[in-house]
């Protein structure tokens, strides 16, 4: 890692057309980022929908790339991949081909119109804490802790891995 590179943990989430094709697919989008390297892939894990009951299950997984692309770049990069992967802003919580969230980015607290850093519902979602676990099982969230914690109040999320 060289000294300007950080590590990123990014959530990826999809329940529309194919969509552990979608996750699959953007690992690899996630590899081929300029300046970024993909570093490390959750398996994939089955969730029930959250808010909007009445869509499909979704695909969740967790990555963790290295990059020196700075927060606000990366955001951009990512929100170009939604958009090959055919992402409609309907309404919130609505079903998505493609969702690509940064959960933490090295130790960067950040808040602005854009992008808020560590993502500020991580901490309730068990569809990201358990991929996050399982890639960086010591991952502290700054300004909040160790991950850990947090699991005990999402044990009622029904989440599935999906044997690989
Ligand atoms: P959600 O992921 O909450 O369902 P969207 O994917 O439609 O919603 O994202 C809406 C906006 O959230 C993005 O355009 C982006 O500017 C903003 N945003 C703020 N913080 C983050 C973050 N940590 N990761 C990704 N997007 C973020
Ligand atoms: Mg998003």
């Amino acid at each position: 890692m060289n000294s300007q590179s950080t590590h990123a943990f990014i959530a990826l989430g999809s329940n529309l057309e194919q969509p552990v094709s979608q996750v699959l697919q953007a690992f690899e989008e996630l590899d081929q980022l300029p300046d970024s390297t993909l570093i490390s892939r959750s398996s994939l894990y089955r969730s029930a929908p959250i808010g909007k009951l009445d869509q499909p299950d979704f695909i969740n997984a967790v990555a963790c790339i290295e990059t020196t692309l700075t927060a606000h770049d990366l955001l951009q990069k990512l929100l170009e991949i939604e958009q090959r992967h055919g992402r409609k802003r309907t309404s919130l919580n609505a079903p998505r081909t493609l969702d690509l969230d940064i959960l933490l980015y090295g130790d960067l607290q950040c808040r602005d119109e854009k992008l808020t850093i560590p993502h500020p519902r991580m901490t309730e979602r068990a569809f990201v804490l358990r991929p996050l676990l399982e890639i960086a099982p010591d991952c502290i969230i700054p300004g909040r802790g160790q991950i850990t914690q947090f699991l005990s109040y999402c044990l009622d999320q029904k989440l599935e891995q999906i044997v690989p």
